[in-house]
């Protein structure tokens, strides 16, 4: 089959991790063919055109089949106006891509057990099965709620005096669609779906909720349960291990994604995708590819990254969008046998050796099977 796909490398070390994703996409989908297009995104994109998210970049990520982006910003653009901000660009591809769900794992890998900052003893405990391991997968809505809700600010002529607020406001069809997602995820894993939400205080929890017990007759083998925000904040870091798929609104998804992150290791790790519907005329989803991890500019030309987030969120490109189950097994069980044979960038090193960014990368594309020599 014939893929195309925009690709954003960005900013700082963008730049460097993105290239190992095609380069790993590549090698474990040798039947396939993908035809690469950069586009411009972020601080690169303001010194060339001024905008941090050029209109011909959209143009061509919308008529791509996806998108595989790095990372946008850095302090050089940190003083501009928000609207002129790299991050912008972010924002303006999710919404113009129209991706509503972003879909972040997180899971233990055996292999980097030191790296998670939870003692075994309380992973061990915690867990069902008495295993020191958790595979989570967060859903969270990312283009409705308090994001984007009505905002203000105003004078009241009492002893009160300034306030500001913002709405969460969401409609049917948003909450359904996100909850889809997290429904068909469910069913392809552990058949466990919570749902986590401020139910005993917002009304749009409550509408949450409802909506989530009718979808919950649909999907006899998953099981649904209901959790609040500051219980799953709390569980999340005393028993991961009892999460399968979590849906979530935007604001509490964000919040308890990063924490999900942290609760991994590193963030060098993590991948993500971002994804929406069927456009017409268009073969395959929406679809937004990208680590969890900003540009680092700490770190950034130094060689010292960690390209394993964005090799992963090649993985999930091919998952997601192209239905190419094999072609990403085959990435992730190479990371897995290249952090099992040792290999540790500096960010998951401890105080023991580690190798850059090209060693990582050439690494894992030499444990990488093609997905033809897998089946
Ligand atoms: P960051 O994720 O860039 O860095 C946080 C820390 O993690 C740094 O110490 C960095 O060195 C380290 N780190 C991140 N990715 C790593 C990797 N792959 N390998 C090894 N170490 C890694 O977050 P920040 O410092 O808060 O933000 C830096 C810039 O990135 C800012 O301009 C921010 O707005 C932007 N940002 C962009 C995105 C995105 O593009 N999706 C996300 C977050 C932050």
């Amino acid at each position: 089959m014939n893929y195309t796909i925009a690709i954003a490398p960005g900013d700082g070390i963008g730049q460097e991790v993105t290239e190992w994703a095609v380069k790993a996409v590549e090698k474990a989908a040798p039947a396939h063919h993908f035809n690469w297009t950069k586009i411009l995104a972020g601080g690169c994109a303001i010194d060339a055109e001024g905008v941090p998210l050029p209109p011909k970049s959209l143009e061509t990520a919308l008529a791509c089949d996806a998108l595989l982006l790095g990372a946008v910003g850095g302090p050089k653009w940190e003083t501009l106006p928000g609207n002129l901000r790299p991050e912008r660009a972010l924002l303006g591809l999710r919404a113009g891509l129209g991706v509503y769900a972003n879909l972040r794992p997180a899971s233990l890998i055996q292999e980097l057990k030191d790296a998670c900052p939870i003692k075994d003893e309380v992973l061990k405990a915690a867990h069902p099965q008495g295993k020191p391991e958790f595979d989570i997968l967060i859903v969270r809505e990312l283009t409705g709620g308090i994001y984007f809700g009505e905002r203000g600010r105003g004078k009241a002529e009492n002893v009160l005096g300034d306030y500001a607020y913002d709405t969460e406001k969401y409609s049917r069809a948003e909450v359904e669609r996100v909850l889809r997602f997290g429904y068909e995820a469910a069913q392809k894993r552990r058949g466990k779906l919570c749902m986590v939400d401020k139910s005993n205080v917002l009304e749009s929890s409550r509408f949450w909720r409802e909506i989530t017990a009718e979808m919950a007759k649909n999907y006899d083998g998953v099981e649904t349960s209901y959790m609040y925000v500051d219980n799953a904040a709390m569980q999340l870091v005393r028993a991961p291990g009892q999460f399968d798929v979590i849906v979530t609104s935007n604001l509490f998804g964000d919040i308890l994604s990063d924490e999900a992150s942290a609760v991994c290791g590193s963030i060098g790790l993590l991948a993500s995708a971002s994804l929406g519907d069927k456009a017409p005329g268009k073969k395959y989803i929406a679809g937004m590819y990208e680590p969890v991890h900003g540009s680092a500019p700490d770190i950034a030309g130094k060689n010292l990254a960690n390209p394993l987030a964005a090799i992963l969120s090649g993985a999930m490109m091919l998952r997601y969008s192209f239905g190419l189950e094999t072609e990403a097994c085959a990435i992730e069980n190479a990371v897995r046998a290249v952090l099992r044979d040792g290999c540790r960038t500096k960010d998951i090193a401890g105080s023991g050796k580690y190798i850059g960014t090209t060693e990582m990368g050439t690494a894992v594309l030499a444990a990488i099977y093609p997905a033809e020599v897998l089946r």
